[in-house]
């Protein structure tokens, strides 16, 4: 699966988000037998209402989700990149995700310490990047005098290498984040393997106090325009309520949030904002038992694909049966798109697209 990992400084809601994610996770656990609960991975279900669609049209019995992972990862101080506090550890956590969902402390509490003893979000996020900045600095100085060295020698990787770890550099000794380096289309697939934290897509979770949450608060705004003068996607919610929230049974769920002035948890728009910042794809696989999601990264081949269901179908590939969600809609089902000679047969160098109800056939 795919994953983003959540982080902040101390303080700002994390585990108060964490704690909503994985009570949701909990909730969901019965559609999901084979997923085993770990203490800091929370798996939530990423809301889909052509699922819905789907179903209707097939009879399905049951509707399974596709899941987007949020890891809790601790240890996020000033310093941490000098491996103060649980520096080490948290960079090694970090480097392992996907994307980043950063939270931002934007709520007043007077009985909730602020570690650097004023509510500002923007001032918040930037000794965060700064942290993260200064960790991908650091590893690249490390690394470029040995590649250097192995270019001299001849070593042609090494060579394509080092003029990518130097625009990096560039980039972050002037204070910009590595996915601002100016590279070629050669260089970015170089750059992709270096793993840079600062290089991974980034979101903004702006926590705001209970009262707010429907309409945010003058910090969210402020943090809101800070996040779009830097193209980066963000969402308020208040963590204190999705932790409520998650906490309710489902059905009494949208009774208390629409109390609140809320369409939907904050977590949904999270998890949405997530998998919209991952690039993923989403495609259907629809019968009589269930109508099911799946994910897979944009560009992933229709054996790729089949292989996020199991091993032995990208193994054994011979071709995917495929109707786009639209024309399965429209067609009123598998029979429907079949005689209306919009039932495809794909091959494996088919791309995904979103929305591509699937067959996969296959050998044993
Ligand atoms: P972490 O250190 O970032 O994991 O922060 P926590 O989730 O432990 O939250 C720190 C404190 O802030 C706790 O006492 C929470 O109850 C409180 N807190 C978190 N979110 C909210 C919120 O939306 N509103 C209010 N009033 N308090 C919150």
């Amino acid at each position: 699966g795919f994953n983003c990992g959540i982080v902040g400084l101390p303080n700002v809601g994390k585990s108060t988000l964490f704690n909503a994610l994985t009570a949701t996770q909990a909730a969901q656990a019965a559609n999901y037998p084979f997923c085993t609960i770990e203490p800091n991975v929370g798996r939530v279900a990423v809301p889909d209402p052509r699922l819905d669609k789907l179903a209707a049209i097939a009879g399905s019995a049951k509707i399974i989700n596709t899941q987007l992972e949020f890891v809790d990862i601790a240890g996020l101080v000033k310093g941490a990149s000098r491996g103060e506090g649980l520096g080490n550890q948290f960079l090694g956590n970090i480097r392992e995700v996907d994307a980043i969902v950063h939270v931002l402390r934007c709520f007043e509490d007077g009985d909730v310490t602020h570690v650097s003893g004023k509510v500002d979000p923007v001032s918040d996020a930037e000794v965060v990047e700064t942290e993260l900045m200064l960790a991908d600095m650091d590893s690249l100085e490390k690394r470029l005098p040995n590649l250097e060295k192995k270019a001299k020698g001849g070593d042609k990787e090494s060579g394509a290498e080092v003029p990518v770890v130097k625009k990096a550099l560039d980039a972050l000794r002037d204070g910009k984040p590595a996915r601002e380096a100016k590279l070629t289309d050669d260089e970015r697939a170089i750059f992709a393997r270096l793993q840079l934290i600062t290089a991974k897509p980034m979101m903004y979770v702006l926590n705001v106090e209970e009262s707010s949450a429907a309409t945010g608060n003058e910090h969210s705004a402020r943090a809101e325009a800070f996040a779009t003068s830097r193209g980066m996607p963000s969402v308020v919610i208040s963590a204190a309520i999705e932790a409520e929230v998650a906490q309710l049974p489902a059905e009494d769920q949208s009774d208390y949030l629409s109390s609140l002035g809320l369409a939907e948890t904050g977590l949904a728009r999270v998890v949405r904002a997530g998998y919209a910042l991952l690039d993923l794809v989403t495609f259907f696989t629809v019968g009589p038992k269930e109508a099911r999601a799946w994910t897979v990264r944009r560009e992933a081949t229709a054996p790729q694909a089949a292989g996020v269901i199991h091993t032995d179908f990208e193994k054994g590939f011979i071709r995917a049966e495929t109707i786009a969600f639209d024309d399965y809609v429209t067609l009123n089902g598998e029979s429907g798109a079949r005689d209306a000679g919009k039932l495809r047969l794909e091959g494996k160098e088919y791309a995904v697209k979103d929305g591509d109800v699937f067959h996969f056939r296959f050998n044993v």
